[in-house]
């Protein structure tokens, strides 16, 4: 029997609504498969504000390093919105990212079959089934450069410094090259280099390393092109690799295209095996409390974890046939439903994927 230790954040909003369901099934995974989960619970965002005057308590870095990974729901919401800017639930966000070294952000955007209705764009005009996996660098660029306000020739201006250096875009390059190693061996590089010194540098580093990676086929792209490619022919896509602005802003674009926010898992990952994990949607002010978020993106976030933190492949896989089974099976929560469709509750819906883990494979 093995044994893993989990620091669980479960933020604001639905956060621990959705995340409940999430160590239920790792504890339901642990059972079928012989492990035992231990889960130490940590306040973040604006839960942490309301309990001890902070978003991000000092101890959160060193406890979190203390574990094999971390899982975190979503921080932020109305509450807490007029906090000055560094002290909102969002600046925690960027604060965790940076103290545990997570630089690399994975966002798989896949359609599933089922959910085909959902999908925004006609089924002819996809250019094959989508799956897409978006590699962000998370750690740099204009979220982390120089910022402020200063006094200008015409009256206030503000200012935000976007930089890079080629160490940054070696280490995140290198993620997204072995990735697409082992998916469809295509990979995109999106940047801006008809207008930034950041890009072009960006450019010229992925280049030269695409000589390292003989059996990728290497492609550039500019952000505005890619925002358009992705609505127009989504399953172009294998892996794309981008900034950290960029790729926040595609990410989001990807995910709608699959149907909902509610679905989406993300890795964020820094060297070795340790890593945070969460949904890509935020925190859903407007639905929490009231049972009916969707629970899929932090359930499947916790199978990237099973994968990329725990190396526990065959149980990941497990978890990830017991969500298609239960969409297959023409079970919805309320956004991904139809009109006037029946929808399960948050827990409902945790519970469904749960009786299908340990069955069969179809
Ligand atoms: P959001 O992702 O929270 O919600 C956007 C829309 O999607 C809402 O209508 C919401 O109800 C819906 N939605 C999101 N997740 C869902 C789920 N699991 N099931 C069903 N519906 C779901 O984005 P927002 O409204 O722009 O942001 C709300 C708060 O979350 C803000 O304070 C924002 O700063 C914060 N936020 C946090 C994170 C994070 O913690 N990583 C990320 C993004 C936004």
């Amino acid at each position: 029997m093995a044994d893993f230790r989990i620091a669980v954040i479960p933020g604001d909003g639905i956060g621990p609504e959705i995340v409940e369901e999430a160590l239920k099934t790792l504890e339901k995974l642990g059972a079928a498969y012989g492990h035992r989960f231990s889960f130490t619970r940590l306040l973040m965002g604006g839960a942490a504000y309301d309990a001890t005057g902070t978003c991000f308590p000092e101890e959160t870095v060193p406890v979190c390093r203390q574990h094999d990974a971390v899982l975190l729901g979503a921080v932020g919401g109305p509450k807490w919105d007029a906090l000055p800017g560094p002290e909102r639930p969002e600046k925690a966000l960027l604060k965790i990212r940076s103290g545990l070294g997570l630089y690399a952000n994975l966002r798989p955007a896949i359609m599933h079959r089922a959910l085909a209705a959902s999908c925004p764009i006609k089924p002819e005009n996809m250019g094959g089934s989508m799956d897409v996996l978006i590699v962000r660098e998370l750690t740099g660029g204009i979220y982390f450069g120089e910022h402020g306000w200063r006094d200008g020739a015409f009256g206030p201006e503000a200012y935000d410094v976007e930089r890079y250096s080629e160490t940054e875009i070696r280490r995140i390059a290198h993620v997204a090259f072995k990735a697409a190693m082992s998916r469809k061996k295509v990979l995109t590089s999106v940047d801006k280099a008809n207008v930034l010194e950041t890009s072009r540098l960006w450019r010229r580093v992925v280049t030269e390393m695409s000589a390292d990676y003989p059996d990728v086929s290497l492609s550039h792209m500019y952000v505005d092109n890619a925002a358009m490619q992705l609505v127009y022919r989504p399953g172009q896509f294998d892996v794309i690799l981008t900034s950290n602005m960029f790729g926040d802003i595609l990410s989001d674009e990807a995910s709608m295209i699959t149907g909902s926010l509610g679905m989406l898992p993300s890795a964020s990952l820094s060297d070795g095996s340790f890593g945070l994990y969460e949904p890509s949607h935020g925190s859903a002010p407007d639905i929490a409390g009231k049972g009916i978020a969707n629970p899929i993106a932090t359930i499947l976030s916790a199978s990237m974890l099973l994968r990329y933190s725990l190396g526990l492949t065959e149980e990941a896989g497990a978890l990830d046939r017991a969500v298609t089974a239960v969409l297959n099976a023409g079970l919805r929560t309320a956004d991904i439903a139809g009109k006037g469709a029946a929808c399960l509750s948050t827990s409902q819906m945790g519970q469904a994927i749960r009786d299908r883990i340990g069955q069969p494979r179809a």
